[in-house]
């Protein structure tokens, strides 16, 4: 028969599809992985089964330990999925400003939710900082991955990501973009990406503009996952030739066209990725294969990027063209 017996095997081996339309005009191929295809629907289940199974082995994590994290974006539903299915407790603690559905899902698979108020400092004992740091240290057995300065968030992308997209375009790769947050995939990805290629595949990063990554100083942006105030430990900018910076404007107006021109709902820092991947398009030959990964789904963000009254509220929607609806036709 051919069944998986867990459904942490399915987590990787994401597909690889070329985008048409987005394209149009330009020389190279440009191809689209994309991490909605795992399990918990996003890039982030590969981080979290590394990060559980390295602690299982050193022994930081030990049957019946919890899993402490303060996240509630998608690091958070991969490690809920994964310590369901290895029977770990989880508590993540999330700021006040999260949206209701998003705890949903992290309760839905039977984790626990402490939310915090956003509105104290993160020295305060109720931050959400202050609160997962004290509950890590007094629930027993109590583990905090830690996604920012924890190895295994860029080797999980150096053993699965990276030779997942050498074998899929049988070593033609040129480029690889990724927009960067943690940092994790485009350190762990472009540098298994680079020695195997022995330096001939191009690594480039997209960054909200403002952040700090491309010279901000993390002035805020909406692009949600990608973009810091601080350098993680888990980035390592010798890895990147080079860091495009895009605006949150361009970000969102690509992530509607992917789900309407390419039929891909995805997230908006995945539009955010494939504007920079087209800006490199712009200079390249049709020889060169770009690689653009796309981390997540789009249904998170049905409220915000996929609901016109937000995108006008922001001065987003005003160029964009005007088709007439069916209401108007009426
Ligand atoms: N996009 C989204 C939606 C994410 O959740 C993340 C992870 N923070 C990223 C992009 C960036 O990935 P990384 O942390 O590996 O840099």
């Amino acid at each position: 028969m051919r069944v998986h017996n867990n459904l942490i095997d399915l987590v990787g081996d994401t597909p690889l599809l070329r985008l048409n339309k987005v394209t149009s005009g330009l020389a190279p191929t440009v191809l689209a992985k994309v991490e909605y295809f795992n399990p918990g629907g996003s890039v982030k289940d590969r981080i979290a089964l590394r990060m559980v199974e390295d602690a299982e082995k050193t022994g930081e994590l030990q049957p019946g330990g919890t899993i402490v994290e303060p996240t509630s974006g998608n690091t958070g539903v991969g490690l809920a999925i994964v310590a369901a299915e290895k029977g770990y407790r989880c508590v993540f603690v999330c700021p006040d400003k999260v949206g209701n559905d998003k705890l949903a899902v992290l309760r839905a698979y039977g984790a626990e939710v402490v939310v915090c108020p956003t509105t104290v400092a993160p020295d305060h004992p109720d931050s959400y900082y202050s609160v997962s740091e004290r509950m890590a240290q007094t629930i027993p057995n109590a583990w905090k991955p830690n996604q920012y300065a924890n190895k295994a968030n860029p080797e999980s992308h150096y053993r699965t990501t990276g030779p997942e997209i050498w074998e899929q375009t049988e070593g033609r790769v040129t480029h690889l973009v990724v927009g960067i947050g943690t940092g994790g995939t485009i350190t762990g990805a472009g540098r298994y990406l680079k020695e195997v290629s022995e330096g001939r595949v191009k690594i480039i990063g997209a960054d909200p503009e403002g952040s700090v990554y491309s010279g901000g100083s993390g002035r805020p942006y909406l692009v949600e996952g990608v973009g810091e105030d601080i350098w993680p430990e888990t980035y390592d900018p010798s890895v990147c030739d080079e860091v495009v910076p895009v605006s949150d404007k361009d970000s969102f107006l690509m992530t509607r066209r992917l789900a309407r021109d390419e039929t891909l709902l995805v997230g908006g820092s995945c539009g955010l990725a494939v504007v920079a991947a087209l800006r490199v398009a712009e200079r390249c030959g049709p020889d060169d294969v770009i690689v653009v990964l796309l981390p997540d789904g789009g249904r998170g963000y049905l409220g915000k990027i996929f609901n016109d009254e937000w995108m006008a509220d922001f001065g987003f929607l005003a160029e964009e063209t005007e088709e007439p609806t069916a209401a108007d036709v009426l």
